[in-house]
């Protein structure tokens, strides 16, 4: 095995390959930039290093910097975690290049699938269902004609987009012409490129994606779905596996899809085949993530498969030791990813400095974090404050799992969306499994708090609070029968811990 492995990314997917590595007996490198000097990740690495300012252009997307630093601590491999170079077939070939093993899939996979036009191309090929739509990159003048051909509404989408930016729905040929500007400005800004293409806008779809993990040695399996159909922003927040809708007939069939696709780019390491599936249970090939996914857990928790860890030993050139047959699924896990932003104000993000923060725990509970209190969350990087993950025997007890979890999860100092979560866990149609992308849209009345819902936050802000200031004060407002007054109380008390 490795002996040393550098993870070049940071927060809590930083964190997340350093306790495999440990697991594995491989010492790890963290590399920082200045905004992550006390952090998690650089606590718990064997070795850290500065590699340079808070932008990500300056340090986690500073190729060269991080190749040298492999080099100085005689790092074998790099683990690029997602975002940053995770995605960089550059980066792949410069680690190759280096003698350095990239722990992920070749360059020349993520070239295929990086570019979505060519993604589309293999998947036609592969014979695999596809949303109707152009046949490569359009030009201004034929882009009209070809939006008139597939028929209103269309999506523009742009070649090199991800993170669900690039991407303009367009109702009726009136708006196409501004839109198709719009959406080619937005795609050089964001991401350098202004090629777009056109796809069919599917009303109301679910989000399924298969997770599949290959070998070096031509083997590749399928670790079943996650529905991620609970979305802001084209942007998941909520994610679950196995999918209500899903049955174990279509299970395979998409899994032995999502298959063919990897077969077709030789694919080696973990990734993900994205789809869409209409209200008819058609589904349609989106687009492979090269990487792992942010939403992993909810996998790894219904098939008892650490994909951190077989990514490594794949890496290595390690055979994988089971066959499809031998993966079996168990229970229903629930991801929910817990965001310093504001609902409120169409979730925009709310950093600042985390005073206080208690995760849940107990049975079949999972917090992947690098939160601590005192922590920050800056602008420089995504808002993300945790993932939790709750593990149960059914969907219905799962939710329940995730509903008191929640409940006891304090973050104090900044804006969170767990509120938001609580009441998406509690909505009826949630429950039901009746979710579908516009599920946010749809109700906007889960966007504002209403005050039933401060409760068991103010009653577990006034524990924490009361542990953290002893403020014996506080103790005797319980049981709380009046909110207002413990909230100027802590707002008082918050004031004192700052
Ligand atoms: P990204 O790479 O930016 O994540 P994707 O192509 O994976 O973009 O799409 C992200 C989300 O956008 C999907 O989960 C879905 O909600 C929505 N979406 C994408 N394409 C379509 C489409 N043709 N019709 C309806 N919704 C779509």
């Amino acid at each position: 095995m490795f002996n040393k492995i550098l993870i070049a990314n940071r927060g809590e997917i930083a964190v997340r390959i350093i306790r495999a590595c440990n697991e594995l007996g491989i010492e790890t490198v963290a590399v920082y930039s200045d905004a992550d000097r006390p952090s998690l990740h650089v606590a718990l690495a064997n070795e850290a290093y500065h590699i340079g300012p808070s932008a990500p252009g300056e340090s986690y997307l500073a190729k060269e910097k991080i190749i040298e630093v492999a080099k100085r601590s005689k790092a074998e491999a790099i683990h690029p975690g997602f975002g940053f170079l995770a995605e960089n077939e550059g980066f792949a070939d410069m680690c190759e290049k280096e003698g350095i093993v990239f722990i992920g899939p070749s360059p020349e996979s993520i070239r295929l699938m990086g570019d979505k036009v060519t993604a589309r191309k293999i998947a036609q090929d592969a014979k695999v269902p596809l949303v109707k739509g152009s046949e490569g990159a359009v030009s201004d003048v034929e882009a009209n004609v070809i939006a008139k051909k597939i028929g209103y509404p269309v999506m523009i989408k742009a070649s090199a987009g991800g993170g669900g930016k690039g991407m303009r729905l367009v109702r009726n040929e009136e708006d196409f012409e501004g839109s198709l500007r719009m959406a080619r400005s937005e795609a050089r800004s964001s991401f350098g490129d202004d090629s777009v293409y056109l796809e069919k806008y599917i009303e109301n779809p679910r989000h399924i994606e298969i997770q599949i993990i290959g070998d070096s040695h031509g083997k590749i399996l399928h670790l079943f779905e996650r529905e991620c159909s609970v979305q802001r922003r084209h942007q998941k927040v909520i994610e679950e596996a196995p999918s209500s809708a899903i049955n174990s007939k279509l299970r395979r069939k998409m899994g032995e899809v999502a298959v063919r696709i990897a077969k077709a780019v030789s694919y080696r390491g973990a990734g993900t085949v994205e789809f869409i599936m209409d209200q008819e249970g058609n589904f349609y090939f989106l687009e492979m993530n090269t990487r792992i996914q942010v939403e992993h857990p909810v996998t790894e928790m219904i098939t008892g498969i650490d994909i951190v860890r077989w990514m490594i030993r794949i890496a290595y050139g390690e055979k994988l030791t089971f066959k499809q047959s031998d993966i079996k699924m168990n229970g229903h896990a629930v991801e929910c990813r817990v965001y310093a932003e504001d609902p409120e104000m169409n979730f925009i993000p709310s950093p600042g400095k985390l005073v206080y923060v208690r995760a849940p725990s107990g049975p079949g509970i999972r917090d992947d974090s690098s939160i601590l209190s005192g922590s920050e969350i800056t602008h420089f990087y995504d808002p993300m404050i945790s993932k939790l993950i709750v593990w149960s025997e059914t969907r219905e007890s799962a939710i329940k799992k995730m509903i008191s979890a929640l409940r006891e999860y304090i973050v104090l100092g900044v804006k969170t969306n767990i509120g938001f979560l609580l009441r998406v866990m509690n909505n009826e149609e949630f429950q039901k499994g009746d979710i579908d992308t516009g599920f946010i849209d749809r109700h906007p009345d889960l966007l504002t708090p209403p005050s039933i819902d401060i409760k068991p936050a103010l009653v577990a802000a006034a524990l924490a609070m009361r542990n953290a200031s002893n403020e014996a004060e506080i103790a005797k407002e319980k049981p709380v029968s009046n909110w207002k007054l413990l909230s100027r109380k802590l707002a008082v008390s918050r004031n004192n811990l700052l």
